[in-house]
């Protein structure tokens, strides 16, 4: 059984304790579509033990993350056409992280997309996110 904190509101979807689009899992990871999309595809991989951040996730969470991320984004190139992908982890407050449990960005872009960073978040379209993500998960391999 994996570490989990019970305040954490990514163990809490790894445990399906509340709802997400779930785009891919394996042993040691989850991928899910962010409700606050910088992009069309914006997904997030996270590894199934809970650790804060960069600084305390074990080092084959680590690979596995980045495996899986590296999957996914394979993914959103192909299905999604997108021209190309920024993977964006945030280790701490001062670095933009705001859920602390570590995750790493999967954020597909467009030739002429108009993301700058740091992007403002804000509410994507549901049907819209859960479409695409249904998408990603048909075409993950
Ligand atoms: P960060 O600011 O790097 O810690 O990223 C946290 C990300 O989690 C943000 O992009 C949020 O939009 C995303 N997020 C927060 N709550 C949820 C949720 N319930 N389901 C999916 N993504 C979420
Ligand atoms: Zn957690």
């Amino acid at each position: 059984m994996s570490a989990t904190d019970p305040d954490c509101l990514f163990c809490k979807i790894v445990a399906g304790e509340i709802p997400a689009t779930i785009v891919a899992s394996d042993e040691r990871t989850v991928s899910f579509m962010d409700i606050n999309p910088a992009t069309r595809g914006h997904a997030l991989v996270v590894p199934r033990a809970h650790a804060r951040d960069l600084l305390e996730i074990a080092p084959e969470d680590l690979a596995a993350v980045a495996l899986a991320g590296q999957r996914l984004a394979r993914t959103a190139h192909a299905t999604l056409e997108a021209d190309g992908i920024n993977l964006i982890n945030s280790c701490g407050a001062d670095a933009w992280q705001t859920v602390f449990h570590f995750h790493l960005h999967v954020i597909p872009r467009y030739e002429g997309d108009p993301l700058r960073l740091p992007w403002t978040p804000g509410p994507g379209d549901m049907d819209s996110i859960r479409a695409t993500g249904e998408q990603l998960k048909e075409h993950y391999s």
